[in-house]
């Protein structure tokens, strides 16, 4: 049996429906009419006249000489760790060309994508690390263009960790241009940005609608909206760390949701209690605070088992296992976007660093799609050529299979190759 100590409260259909109709406004707003609608949504969302929507390579410039040198050297670090995951992740796809049957090759490629559209959100806090997310991956895929979206600053200008983060990380180009209008340029084109072939990144609830609304005109990554962590605690977890993490997710914005799934009773109230004790010191608490009343799930089961099987159903964004030895339940979870084991292996370091990408399934997508890859940024396609002998072979239940079907020219097709002539092989 489970108990929920704490419930969310749930977003209203019609608060959902306004942003499925809030999005589709901007978006047929911005096929009509371009970069005027995108200066309109500056003015409008971000309060500030935007007339250069493309950052110059001069002001890129200056924010790299201006960035302070350690803050220089951690984007660099943490350049390094993506990129080398990315590339781990790279080797684990083969190429290969097989002869199956005699006279039948079949192959396959791997090639990256044209372009893409980096969305780096920016509403809240200058997410650097989500620029690295995309683009790197990306780069090494061997993308050869990627043009970067992120919303202005309230002086029209990109924060400038942001932008070096951006820059050094590998954009061919960087506009300033945020939420549900940025996804439409990048789909549909205006006269300064022009449309990519796939758009990957995470955003509030405005830019993942506008990305699932544009999916066909574009490919997009997956739908990656406002922040979730599940924790799976026992009673060995220590409740100060549960409660940094819970509220680490939280600050994310209004609409993060952190979880606590726990077998201990003991645990959860002493992680409530350290909840209100930390936000009382925390500089976000505002937004972590209403994210954690208004989103927050605090869950009793009575076993291991039953918290497993919750975690399962409800397949996070983040998964956190704080159990005695958590690394030997590796294989029993099965829904999650990325998962921690073990107290030490903290949420942040990977959504910053450790390399795995932070762009990661919410809202149950974890059910049927990992997060962003290097394999985001690639097409496995396939090949084949085939000679007589496979011909041979192939042609007569081929006439035969397209003969059942009613498909005369693909009888032809197949027949012309086996005897030269048109309807010469006619099944009975
Ligand atoms: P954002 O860049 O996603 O959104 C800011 C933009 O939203 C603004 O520029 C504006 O154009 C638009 N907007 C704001 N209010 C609007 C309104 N009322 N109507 C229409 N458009 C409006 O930045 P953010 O808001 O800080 O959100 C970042 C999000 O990214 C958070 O929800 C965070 O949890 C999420 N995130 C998710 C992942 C993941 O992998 N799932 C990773 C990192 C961050």
């Amino acid at each position: 049996m489970i108990e929920f100590i704490k419930r969310e409260s749930s977003t209203s259909g019609q608060e959902r429906s306004s942003v499925t109709e809030t999005v589709a406004e901007i978006l047929s707003h911005v096929r009509d009419r371009g970069d005027e609608a995108l200066r309109y949504y500056a003015k409008k969302f971000d309060g500030v006249e935007v007339s250069d929507l493309k950052v110059s390579i001069h002001e890129i410039e200056r924010a790299v000489h201006q960035l302070p040198l350690t803050l220089w050297e951690d984007i660099q670090y943490s350049i390094g760790r993506i990129r080398s995951f990315a590339e781990a992740q790279m080797e684990s796809l083969a190429e290969f060309e097989k002869e199956m049957i005699p006279g039948v090759h079949l192959g396959q490629r791997v090639i990256p994508v044209e372009t893409v559209g980096a969305y780096v959100p920016g509403g809240r806090y200058p997410l650097l690390s989500a620029a690295q997310m995309s683009i790197i991956p990306a780069k090494v895929a061997g993308v050869k263009e990627v043009r970067v979206c992120t919303p202005p600053t309230k002086d029209g200008g990109i924060h400038p960790a942001v932008l070096c983060a951006a820059y050094l990380s590998g954009a061919d180009e960087i506009f300033r241009v945020g939420g549900a209008q940025a996804i439409g340029a990048l789909a549909y084109g205006t006269e300064t940005i022009r449309p990519v072939c796939k758009i990957s990144g995470p955003g509030n609830r405005y830019v993942t609608e506008a990305k699932r609304q544009v999916y066909g005109v574009v490919g997009i990554d997956l739908l990656a909206g406002p922040s979730e962590v599940l924790v799976l605690a026992d009673e060995t977890a220590r409740p100060e760390y549960v409660a940094t993490d819970l509220l680490a997710q939280a600050e994310h914005d209004m609409d993060a949701r952190a979880i606590l799934v726990t077998t201990s009773r003991r645990l959860a109230s002493a992680v409530l209690q350290e909840i209100d004790r930390q936000l009382r010191t925390l500089g976000t608490a505002e937004i972590a605070g209403a994210s954690w009343s208004r989103k927050g799930q605090v869950i009793v089961a009575d076993t291991l088992d039953e918290a497993i099987q919750i975690t399962n159903d409800l397949a996070p964004e983040h998964l956190h296992v704080q159990i005695e030895n958590s690394r030997d339940y590796l294989d029993r979870f099965t829904n999650y976007g990325s998962l921690f084991l073990g107290e030490k292996s903290s949420v942040v370091f990977a959504d910053k660093l450790s390399g795995t990408n932070h762009i990661l399934p919410t809202l149950g997508a974890a059910k049927y799609t990992g997060g962003v890859w290097v394999g985001t940024f690639l097409k496995v396609v396939t090949y084949q050529w085939i000679e007589d002998e496979g011909v041979a072979a192939l042609a007569p239940p081929c006439v035969r299979q397209s003969h059942r079907e009613g498909l005369l020219a693909h009888m032809r097709s197949a027949n012309i190759r086996l005897t030269g002539e048109l309807d010469s092989y006619q099944p009975v």
